[in-house]
């Protein structure tokens, strides 16, 4: 391992784009289908390997459902938290604002959702104190689901914010579902007073991320890769300096570019947009936050100073208060020259 390396294997991170259920580990996964019966198309981890090999973004989100169909109880939910968070705590991630689908648990086995946010806030207070590995919740809305559902996820969220739950999302397959058919829900959620980070510009163009603005004023952008398609979008995020949350293994995976070297983030980056640097869905593409900076070092030969930069923009558009994100950015400035040296 090389000095660079070795500094980001090594330094403190915060990660802003990575989901709860998408990091639940194959053991974990296969021990859970067993418990509860459920049939997967693979019983051992090499298979587990090979069905997590995608063909297009359907074949992922059938994947996701079916590990969400595993999860049926709130200590299934409490045991992938913890594990999360361990995970987290591994890479040195101080800090990780996780996104979580309980409507996904709730419609297919019925787990409630207090429940489920009371499961995630007991692994939540363990993991601080135990680990040092904080979390917030981004509770969002699967978008293939029927508009009127949005409406319930908002009361869900509006019920808890503040207590485990952060902001208000979007996630799932971006066509023929556009933010706007939830307009409703992002207005009551908004009305209340809570933030909305929307995934858009993925696997649809800069349309959805125009309308992810336009609709929930959305305060960072999931992924956002594709606005490079559009000259006006891309002057647009950066004169307002809207942050784009990219995980550069997740859209290779995914096929969103067919290979590292075209993925658009290089141009994303000459262009000053405010990015940061996220895992997504780290077992699932194989990948690890720690990954994917070793990763974007190897591909674009960043320097060490782009490297801090890259972490100390997530420390600074999280949604902690800003007495916190100000000491964070202090504590990982100092940590970072000791490092160094
Ligand atoms: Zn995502």
């Amino acid at each position: 391992m090389n000095t660079t390396e070795k500094f980001i294997v090594q330094m403190p991170k915060v990660e802003l784009h990575v989901h709860l259920e998408g990091s639940v580990q194959p053991q974990t996964l296969l021990k859970l289908a067993k418990r509860h019966n459920v049939v997967l198309p693979a019983d051992d981890i090499e298979g587990l390997r090979k069905w997590y090999t995608f063909r297009d973004f359907d074949h992922f989100i059938d994947i996701y459902m079916a590990i969400s169909g595993c999860l049926r109880a709130a200590e299934d939910i409490e045991l992938i938290a913890r594990e999360f968070l361990i995970g987290q705590a591994e890479q040195n991630i101080r800090y990780s604002e996780v996104t979580f689908t309980p409507y996904n648990q709730y419609a297919t086995s019925g787990l409630g959702f207090h429940e489920q946010i009371d499961a995630v806030n007991r692994a939540r207070e363990w993991g601080e104190k135990e680990l040092g590995a904080r979390m917030g919740i981004i509770m969002d809305i699967p978008r293939h689901i029927p508009a009127k559902e949005g409406g319930l996820i908002a009361k869900w969220a509006i019920e808890r914010y503040g207590d485990g739950v952060i902001a208000f999302g979007l996630g799932g397959p971006e066509h023929g579902n556009p933010p706007k058919k939830f307009q409703s829900a992002f207005n009551q959620v908004r009305a209340a007073g809570i933030p909305c980070i929307l995934h858009a510009g993925e696997t649809v163009g800069p349309s959805s991320i125009w309308e992810a603005i336009e609709v929930a004023d959305t305060q960072r952008i999931g992924h956002g890769v594709r606005a490079v398609e559009d000259s006006k979008l891309m002057d647009y995020l950066r004169d307002k300096q809207i942050p784009l949350e990219v995980c550069p293994t997740s859209n290779i995976c995914l096929k969103v570019f067919p290979s590292l070297s075209e993925h658009s983030l290089p141009q994303l980056l000459g262009h000053g947009l405010y990015i940061t640097i996220n895992s997504d869905d780290p077992p699932m593409f194989n990948t690890t936050l720690t990954h994917e900076y070793l990763v974007g070092q190897k591909t674009w030969h960043w320097s060490h100073d782009l490297i801090q930069q890259l972490v100390l923009n997530a420390v600074d558009v999280t949604l902690l208060p800003e007495h916190e994100k100000i000491d964070m950015r202090r504590n990982f400035e100092m940590e970072f020259e000791s490092l160094k040296r």
